[in-house]
């Protein structure tokens, strides 16, 4: 093909890793282009991802909320229906504005953006090759790879999206399901499976595990999990699924208990595989640079993101760490200021991450088992929210807040957060450790009352044994 421009840095790529790298280098005077297969920009997170999953957990709560909640404070409502097309379309409205919003960004910033699927040829060359076949070559002098992950597929359960669901499907049903059944309790699995229960799914997660959600704090996961079950959503966990069939267009699920090798099986309407995601890789070329991959295909990078070639970067979802946007973020951001200024960097100690289900549950750094694995002593505060006047006022009493401070030098090395609105009332704790705070420091600032802020507080002052509210 015929050879076009030279840029300084060519992404491959425009999720949150791949747009807000551009965006930076960009700012920081690279001439950049962003490669991207989709129709639209955004990558998982804007498509299929964070923001479609948010848009349908607001809406179904807020039905759930009419149906069961709004009469405790003297509302009645005689009927509550449900238009589930307008709920898709509405979800389908807020995709749409922020995806076209990453098309303005790019002219705003005077970034190229191209349409097409990208192939490494060589360090300084990419090949794209547009929807209708079309091949041009383009010239850089740095690549970043931000190609993101796919969901994993179980050998037995290939993905038709109509029956066998992945997270996409499962964001998409034109109909509410009698049966859902969910494997894999972990995020996406918790946060689809509330969607659909508060619609009006009968839905049953089946977990490998003893518990779901394994990696975050267990106190927090607790009182998940009694909430889910009120919601009316069954647990099946040690149990591993080992075969399908279908059953007159419904699923049968034959499944293995890890504790007692009993077996079984449960039918559905619809199966949402949620076992996890694996970094995408396929047809980016990288044999021919010799970019190595891990036992798990993830793209292998040192401390700086280079990859085995030195001016090829990888950041997000399709390299190490925990498949969150705003990981893959700042990511992107500390790329393009490695080659824009030789230096660049995120602090892994304070990578927050929630699950958006009722209540939330959100998290920063380590919990107490984190830290007896790491052989640091801890002072541990919790507060609970059913002690603080706004959450009794809102309604939203269940849960609770738990600090965890260095015992030496009362140094902030985690938050734990279960209850409504956690996921903003985390970012109080993510700054005060970014900024190498101490529980001292949080219980000495002020907080506006009545919030549930306050719990924050009191939690910090629990780790001194000082709290006042309860
Ligand atoms: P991606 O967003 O996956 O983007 C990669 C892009 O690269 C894609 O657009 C892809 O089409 C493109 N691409 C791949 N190969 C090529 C090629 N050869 N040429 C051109 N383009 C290519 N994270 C959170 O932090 N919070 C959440 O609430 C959250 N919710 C989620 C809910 C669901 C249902 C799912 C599935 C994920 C969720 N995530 C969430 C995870 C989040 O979406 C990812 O961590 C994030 O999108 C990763 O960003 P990325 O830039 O690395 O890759």
């Amino acid at each position: 093909g015929n050879v076009e421009e030279n840029f300084d840095l060519v992404i491959i790529g425009a999720g949150p890793g791949g747009y807000t790298g551009a965006i930076r280098a960009a700012q920081l005077g690279l001439k950049t282009a962003v490669i991207e297969k989709d129709a639209t920009y955004g990558g998982t997170c804007l498509n299929v991802g964070c923001i479609p999953s948010k848009a349908l957990l607001q809406s179904s709560e807020f039905y759930h909320e009419a149906q069961h909640d709004f009469s405790n404070h003297g509302i009645v409502i005689d009927s509550v229906k449900l238009d589930l097309a307008k709920m898709m379309a509405r979800k389908n409205k807020i995709v749409g504005d922020l995806t076209n919003g990453i098309e303005f960004l790019f002219k705003k910033n005077k970034i190229t953006g191209i349409k097409g699927t990208g192939k490494i040829l060589n360090a300084n060359t990419i090949e794209v090759t547009d929807k209708d076949g079309g091949k041009k070559q383009i010239q850089t002098k740095n690549i970043m790879i931000a190609t993101g992950s796919v969901p994993v597929e179980l050998p037995f359960l290939k993905f038709d999206e109509k029956t066998i669901l992945s997270s996409t499907g499962a964001l998409a049903l034109d109909y509410i399901p009698k049966e859902m059944l969910v494997i894999g309790g972990g995020v996406i699995g918790l946060e689809m499976g509330s969607v659909w229960a508060r619609l009006g799914s009968k839905v049953t997660v089946i977990e490998y595990s003893e518990q779901v959600c394994s990696m975050m704090d267990q106190d927090c996961i607790t009182v998940l999990t009694r909430s889910l079950k009120k919601l009316g959503v069954n647990f099946i966990t040690s149990a591993k699924v080992t075969a399908s069939r279908s059953i007159g267009g419904r699923v049968e699920l034959d499944y293995e208990s890890l504790k007692d090798n009993s077996k079984s099986s449960i039918q559905g309407d619809v199966v949402l595989v949620s076992t996890g995601r694996k970094p995408f890789t396929d047809g980016l070329g990288l044999e021919s640079v010799q970019v190595e991959k891990d036992e798990r295909g993830r793209v292998k990078i040192d401390k700086n993101y280079r990859t085995a070639t030195p001016n090829i970067y990888a950041v997000g979802d399709v390299t190490f760490g925990p498949m969150l946007a705003h990981k893959a973020e700042e990511e992107g951001v500390a790329v393009a200021e490695i080659i824009a200024t030789g230096h660049g960097h995120v602090n892994y100690n304070t990578v927050p991450s929630v699950i958006y289900t009722h209540p939330e549950v959100a998290s920063v750094g380590m919990t107490e088992a984190d830290a007896k694995k790491a052989g640091i002593e801890v002072n541990v505060g919790k507060f609970p929210f059913a002690a603080n006047g706004r959450a009794k006022a809102r309604g939203a009493t269940d849960g609770f807040v738990k600090i965890v401070a260095d015992k030496r030098t009362d140094r902030i090395i985690g938050g734990h957060i279960v209850g409504a609105g956690a996921s903003e009332l985390l970012g109080e704790i993510v700054v005060a450790m970014e900024f190498g705070g101490s529980s001292e420091d949080l219980a000495r600032s002020f907080h506006s009352h009545p919030t549930m802020t306050e719990v924050i507080r009191e939690a910090a002052l629990a780790v001194d044994k000082r709290q006042r509210q309860g």
